[in-house]
């Protein structure tokens, strides 16, 4: 059977190394002719760390990344709302990392290269269209600079070519990001140890303005200080929609953020401490019918895009990978693995997506701003019980099917 991987990004690959560990071959044709560490942090949580760990990828990411110990969230006037542990501090097997997404994507690269043979990582190849017949796909590529690539054949065709998919598009021609007036800005900056040095922090909720922030390396200088990661979201329904490429501008989102200096962290200042700041539009899609057409299915972004508000997208298309490779593996009948596997991880992930709009994990300070009018309080726990928030915490855990007790 050959099998043939569109884009070499996170599911991608590691659909690519889940099916090399069943015995099974492919090839990955990524679009990018050379792979670089791009992006800032990505949250790992337990299971996309249970993926990952099978592939056998767990001492390489632990050796790069920061084990989280705790998610706190504050209010806009820097009061704390609610503390949870993390990982294995919350009892999972497993611990939740923070890394530079550019790590991880090098650390399945690697693997891949290492694994499959560098003979089955083809870059340079971004497809441009394909079409199917009775006894296979045809994948035709955009050209290069070295000339045109020749159309390949495959049995089976895996689009993993991320948020703005060109064979999502094919088989959906309308095909358009939702953008409901959010953006982001996203940035790295060396600084002092945080709370605990080990903690997942958000301040504030979309209506006010919002800050996740959280550390990727520890000791980037050798004198103690770490790298940490930042975004900061604001909606504004007047706003056009940010570019993906376009570096971002201090003055488009710094004044929503310049009263935010607490006595345990000064947000404008880490956040005009970046070296670059990046803009991204917050955006997902609507669920759709169906990812299978015949020989072909979607996976990952490319198949549920989702707001970045959960740590969801990694983690969503680290098990997509895993559920096909198994369902490829345990039967001969090819089309009915892709059905099922269709049918189980279409559902799951349209109810995260849909989640990640509604009650995201940051539900919980929107119920504290709720209850306080948006007004400083005096202490948390006379609006709200910690039971009563993590019930929210809880509930996103469930539907995003890391619950600690499965
Ligand atoms: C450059 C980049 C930076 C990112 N930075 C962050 C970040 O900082 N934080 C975060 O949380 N998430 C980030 N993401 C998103 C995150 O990696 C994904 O949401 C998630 O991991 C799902 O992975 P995916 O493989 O489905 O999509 P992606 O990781 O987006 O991978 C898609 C891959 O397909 C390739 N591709 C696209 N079109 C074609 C084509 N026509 N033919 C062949 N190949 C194609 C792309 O080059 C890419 O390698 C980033 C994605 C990218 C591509």
């Amino acid at each position: 059977m050959s099998v043939a991987i569109v884009g070499g990004g996170i599911a991608g690959l590691a659909f690519a190394l889940a099916l090399h560990q069943r015995g099974i071959g492919c090839d990955v044709y990524e679009g990018v002719a050379d792979v670089k560490e791009l992006g800032v942090g990505i949250t790992l949580l337990p299971h996309a760390m249970k993926e990952l760990a099978a592939l056998g990828l767990l001492p390489a990411l632990e050796a790069v990344a920061i084990e989280n110990l705790e998610s706190v969230f504050f209010n806009r006037h820097g009061q704390f709302v609610y503390r949870e542990a993390r990982g294995r501090h919350a009892g999972y097997a497993l611990p939740e990392l923070g890394i530079h997404r550019g790590k991880l994507h090098r650390i399945l690269f690697e693997a891949a290269l290492e694994r499959l043979g560098r003979e089955r990582v083809h870059t340079g190849r971004r497809v441009s269209g394909l079409s199917q017949d009775a006894e296979g796909v045809t994948l035709r590529f955009e050209p290069t600079p070295s000339g045109q690539p020749a159309p390949v054949r495959a049995e089976w065709v895996v689009a993993c070519d991320g948020v703005n998919s060109a064979v999502r598009r094919h088989f959906y021609p309308d095909d358009q990001v939702c953008f409901a007036g959010i953006n982001t800005w996203r940035g790295v900056s060396v600084h002092k140890p945080i709370l605990t040095g080990k903690s997942y922090i958000r301040i504030g909720s979309i209506d006010t303005g919002k800050m996740v922030i959280y550390p990727i390396v520890d000791n980037v200088d050798g004198q103690g200080n770490q790298l940490i990661n930042w975004v900061a979201e604001i909606r504004d329904p007047q706003a056009a929609m940010n570019d993906w490429n376009r570096p971002g501008r201090l003055e488009d989102f710094l004044p929503v953020f310049d009263a935010w200096r607490y006595d345990w962290l000064d947000v404008p200042a880490l956040i005009t401490s970046a070296q670059q700041v990046f803009e991204y539009p917050m955006v997902d899609k609507d669920a759709l019918p169906r990812w299978t057409f015949d020989r072909v299915t979607l996976m990952g972004d490319a198949a549920h895009p989702m707001y970045p508000r959960g740590s969801n997208g990694s983690a969503q298309a680290l098990v997509d990978a895993r559920t096909l490779a198994d369902e490829i593996a345990a039967t001969t009948d090819r089309r009915a693995a892709l059905q099922r596997y269709q049918d189980t991880r279409l559902p799951a992930t349209a109810r995260v997506v849909r989640t990640n709009r509604t009650v995201p994990p940051d539900a919980i300070i929107m119920k504290a701003d709720e209850l306080s009018g948006g007004q400083p309080f005096s202490q948390i726990d006379d609006l709200i019980s910690q039971a009563e928030l993590r019930a929210i915490s809880d509930h996103y855990k469930e539907v995003a099917g890391f619950a600690l007790k499965a």
